[in-house]
């Protein structure tokens, strides 16, 4: 048959396996045989659910074979096996999702091994150490065997083959030996016995390998001749039903890496077993990144579900609520049936009753770290807190009384993270709302002139410095009684009464000035006032009631949002600032010239909040002539 070239992309991160990877090349013998252990689960799974495709459990296995002679390693299993079809489309395409950001990672990554499984190329890593590899197959749905060839970059051929029983038999021509690098290694007995302990010991299934055993030698008394036994190299106890106390950080982190494909060690695991309504044991994991795609469509939430030790399903999402789509992991319960489908998953009653316990489990999981491991919380919220936010404000809010003490905001206390029960926690007592500001960085707000009062009065103001803060805060309304309340509000009501009384005098001696800047501005604002916000500012913007500038911000970026919502805009000044001084000296001599003061203002108050000017060009030429004329 004709050799078939891979897809052009497939074809160059082919090249870079080949060539780039050098370390903790073993490794490919864990993915060739998690690969297979799937396999043989799907195999098993049909065996229960469809009388056509009974099987033996006992002809269940991988196995291990080594021709040192031939310098070949084989790793078969009796599994699904694959059509010709299936061969085509698993095998000739790498990395069908996430091939670019694989690349990528690849080429920055100093030990890159571990990146592999992450992006569905684990079969591909027996190029690491083949220098040929023949897949031999035959479906379950099929009569007749199919094998596929490469020697890596050039291609690949699909052939028919004679192939009686059903299952995958994959055959790897090692690499010659150079002076650097020796791949006889994987020949040894000992070494591959050590490699399936080291990375495979609970795969279900038996691992079996022949092994040498020195038995009496039955001519010569006293002496001993060795002989090839086969012997199963695997525990075969799922980690999961393993007590706690016997599982070291390294198994299950072993553990994490292989079957949810990441590189890095997880962030937390949960790990636990309920026995009552409905039993089960769980064993999730809390992801140390978030994974590439995490925001986007083909990102697939899901726990892997067993029955008894059966594999059913991978990634069954109804398990997970939407805020928890981070967690990964597997539930096994004896309650759950094992014909039970996709479909039926939904409705189940059964799957409803663990997938709130699950949800219980990880919200106290989350409660927990957060109070006794404070780092990893945030290092955690860092990578998923966005997604626990979404939680809060989806479905109406229906869910924050449950989040909202698991969300994080960075503060002017110092720009660290804070929670709302720290927040109200330590507010002064004449303190009533939860003051906030907006901003894209730490040193942004920091900034703004709007924050002077509020600090001075020993207030603290929770730094919103996504978006969607202002949504959540919008949704949760308040906290523990205390609403939210934006630092660009327009009635702070942070005044003594003394204060007040001064601002309402000072506003009643300026109101000429005030109203004919307002009506210059011409419905820009909607008033002028005397602020007593203000300290080394001139002037700012604030919104009355309604939208908010963070909002009208938000909107301006947002393409999707034709019909551009504004603030309803009030311009303060600041009545101790020289600037103010000299305005009353242009309203008396010259009160024609306070539309263009009012004018340069204003905008000045709008740049300051990070807003739009209407007329840039305008508002340049207004103040360079205004420098001009000084
Ligand atoms: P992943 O396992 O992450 O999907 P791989 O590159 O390891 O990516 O494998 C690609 C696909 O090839 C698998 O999803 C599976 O469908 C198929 N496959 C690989 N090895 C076997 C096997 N031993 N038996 C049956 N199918 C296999």
């Amino acid at each position: 048959m004709a050799k078939k070239q891979f897809k052009t992309e497939s074809k160059r991160l082919l090249e870079l396996m080949i060539n780039s990877i050098y370390t903790n090349r073993e490794i490919f013998l864990r993915e060739l045989i998690s690969n297979a252990s799937d396999a043989l689960d799907k195999r098993y799974y049909l065996s229960l659910t469809d009388p056509d495709h009974k099987v033996d459990a006992d002809e269940l296995k991988i196995r291990i074979e080594r021709y040192p002679e031939t310098r070949q390693l084989v790793i078969e299993d009796s599994g699904v096996g694959m059509t010709s079809e299936e061969l085509e489309k698993n095998l000739g395409t790498i990395a069908k999702s996430g091939s670019a950001e694989f690349r990528r990672q690849l080429e920055k990554a100093e030990d890159n091994i571990d990146i592999i499984g992450q992006f569905g190329v684990g079969f591909y890593s027996a190029f690491i150490v083949a220098k040929k590899v023949t897949v031999e197959s035959r479906s379950v749905n099929g009569e007749q065997g199919y094998s596929w060839t490469s020697s890596g970059e050039d291609g690949y051929v699909i052939s028919k083959i004679d192939k009686p029983e059903i299952g995958t038999r994959i055959t790897l021509d090692l690499k010659d030996n150079t002076e650097e690098e020796k791949f006889d290694e994987f020949l040894e007995e000992h070494r591959i016995r050590e490699l399936v302990r080291k990375y495979s010991d609970y795969v279900r299934y038996p691992i079996v390998m022949n092994v040498t055993k020195s038995i009496p030698d039955p001519t010569e008394e006293g002496k001993t001749i060795d002989t090839l036994e086969e012997e199963t190299l695997n525990s075969m106890i799922p980690l999961w039903k393993k007590k706690k106390s016997e599982i070291t950080d390294e198994e299950y982190n072993e553990f994490y890496k292989t079957k949810f494909s990441d590189w890095e060690d997880p962030e937390k695991v949960i790990h636990y077993s309920v026995e009552g309504n409905i039993s089960y044991t769980a064993l999730l994991f809390i992801p140390s990144r978030t994974p590439y795609n995490f925001y986007y469509q083909d990102f697939e939430p899901g726990l892997r579900l067993y029955s008894k030790g059966v594999f059913i399903l991978d990634k069954a999402k109804d398990l997970l609520p939407d805020e928890y789509r981070f967690v990964c992991g597997l539930i096994d319960s004896d309650d759950i049936n094992l014909n039970i489908s996709r479909e039926i998953l939904q409705q189940d009653r059964q799957v409803k009753l663990l997938a709130k316990s699950i949800e219980k489990k990880i919200h106290s999981a989350l409660e927990d770290m957060l109070k006794n491991e404070r780092e990893k919380y945030e290092n955690f919220f860092d990578n998923f807190g966005l997604n626990l936010k979404f939680g809060i404000y989806k479905d109406f809010g229906m869910k924050k009384d449950s989040l909202q003490d698991l969300i994080l905001f960075r503060s002017s206390k110092e720009g660290k993270y804070v929670t709302l029960k720290e927040y109200t926690e330590r507010m002064p007592e004449e303190q009533k709302a939860i003051y906030y500001a907006c901003g894209s960085s730490v040193d942004e707000i920091e900034k703004l002139p709007v924050l002077e009062k509020i600090k001075e009065k020993g207030y603290e103001i929770l730094y919103f410095l996504d978006e969607r803060d202002e949504f959540v805060s919008g949704v949760m309304r308040d906290y523990d009684g205390h609403e939210f309340c934006s630092v660009n509000k327009s009635d702070l009501d942070l005044d003594s009464d003394e204060q007040k009384k001064e601002k309402e005098e000072k506003t009643a001696e300026n109101k000429g000035l005030l109203d004919a800047m307002k009506d210059a501005l011409n419905g820009a604002v909607k008033e002028v006032r005397i602020s007593s916000r203000l300290k080394d500012d001139p002037v700012i913007v604030v919104a009355d009631e309604g939208v908010s500038l963070e909002m009208e911000k938000y909107m301006a970026n947002d393409p999707m949002n034709k019909n551009k919502v504004k603030a309803t805009k009030i311009l303060e000044i600041n009545p101790d600032h020289p600037v103010f001084e000299k305005l009353k000296t242009v309203y008396e001599n010259d009160p024609d010239k306070i539309a263009d003061y009012a004018d340069v203002l204003l905008n000045q108050a709008l740049l300051i909040q990070g807003l739009p000017i209407d007329d840039p060009v305008g508002y340049a030429r207004k103040v360079a002539d205004l420098i001009v004329k000084a």
